[in-house]
């Protein structure tokens, strides 16, 4: 089997999936209020679609797939693609990022699909500013849909913060005793340029640094040695097990250590968040391409793989798609 390699050495073994560009909430770090235009049915991959990219993926070397969106519970078919990938010949572990919402009634038949975990957007605990910061109220969903997940033994569970200047960055301490206190792991991101507003600004941004300083005010924190190819730097909370998360892509980027690759629900290969070049399956498949076709299509992509992803420096530029026609 020839593993996924590109120019820079790095081997290849997780992709990310999204499912759909839709979602239920409106996130003010990645979409703008009246949402994005939708992609158009006919343009979005069909399950046997998705299945047909993902599986010669993993017969190249992928091992791990998560799915993500716009909001993937919102797919009609979401059991049913988990159930076909963890069928595969040498199943990949199948994860999902969500925002929670539809898990009271997803969480157990994903659980019977083979789903291995989930890790959970939850920006704050204050119902106000949850209403402010989705642009929905629909905080009390979300915790019954963490609990759902938990109840159906989905775990470990992984909650996802944007850490936001003025916004929820006095809730670091907050964010972290609630997921402690219920066995999840909290994970701290500090937000980047996807907004489909195009308003990120890098001195509003919390810093890691930042954040490290809220949360070592009132925890004791001790660094967990080796991550690997993980976006997230871990930290024991007062001694462990409970470990707290920062996902530092902006001012400690990971990028010569990753190994992710994505698939848009329209069927385009991004080698990266941030690629201006994508690589498009979807032809491939409707145009009666062969398994061959579709793995030089995951090579295409790798080839032109960036040794970083270059916030900041000169000629950076936003990708047209905001962060839910990505997939996160
Ligand atoms: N709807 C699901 C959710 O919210 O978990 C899955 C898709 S969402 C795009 C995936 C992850 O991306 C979430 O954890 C979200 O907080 C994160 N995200 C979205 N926009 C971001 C940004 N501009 N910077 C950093 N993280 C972002
Ligand atoms: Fe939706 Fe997730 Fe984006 Fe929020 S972060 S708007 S829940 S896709």
């Amino acid at each position: 089997m020839s593993v996924l390699t590109d120019r820079f050495g790095r081997e290849h073994h997780d992709l990310r999936i999204s499912l759909t560009d839709r979602c239920s909430l409106r996130c003010t770090y990645c979409m703008p209020a009246d949402g994005v235009p939708w992609l158009a049915r006919s343009t979005m991959l069909s399950t046997e679609e998705i299945i047909r990219v993902a599986r010669v993926g993993v017969e190249h070397g992928i091992t791990g797939i998560r799915l993500t969106g716009g909001e993937p519970l919102l797919r009609v078919d979401v059991v049913d693609v988990v159930s076909r990938l963890t069928a595969l010949d040498e199943a990949p572990e199948v994860s999902l990022t969500t925002n929670a919402l539809r898990l009271p009634a997803l969480a157990a038949p994903l659980r019977d699909a083979g789903l291995a975990r989930v890790n959970i957007s939850l920006d704050t605990l204050d119902r106000a500013r949850f209403q402010q910061l989705t642009r929905r109220d629909r905080l009390v969903e979300t915790i019954a849909g963490i609990a759902a997940a938990e109840a159906a033994g989905l775990s470990p569970i992984k909650i996802n913060a944007v850490a936001m200047r003025g916004v929820n960055d006095d809730e670091v301490v907050a964010l972290t005793r609630f997921a402690v206190e219920r066995g999840y792991q909290m994970r701290f991101i500090e937000q980047m340029p996807l907004d489909g507003g195009h308003t990120w600004d890098r001195v509003q941004m919390v810093t890691q640094a930042e954040i490290l300083e809220r949360l070592s005010a009132e925890f004791t924190l001790t660094e967990v040695a080796s991550r690997g190819p993980a976006p997230a730097e871990l930290w024991y909370v007062d001694g462990g097990p409970a470990t707290v998360g920062i996902i530092a892509s902006v001012t400690a980027p990971f990028c010569g250590s990753c190994d992710r690759l994505r698939l848009t629900a329209d069927g385009q290969l991004r080698a990266c968040l941030f690629s201006e070049a994508e690589v498009d399956t979807r032809q491939i498949l409707r145009e009666g391409g062969t398994d061959d076709d579709l793995a030089d299509a995951y090579r295409r992509c790798l080839a032109g793989k960036k040794a970083g992803h270059g916030i900041g420096e000169p000629g950076f530029h936003q990708p047209d798609r905001p962060m839910s026609a990505i997939g996160g």
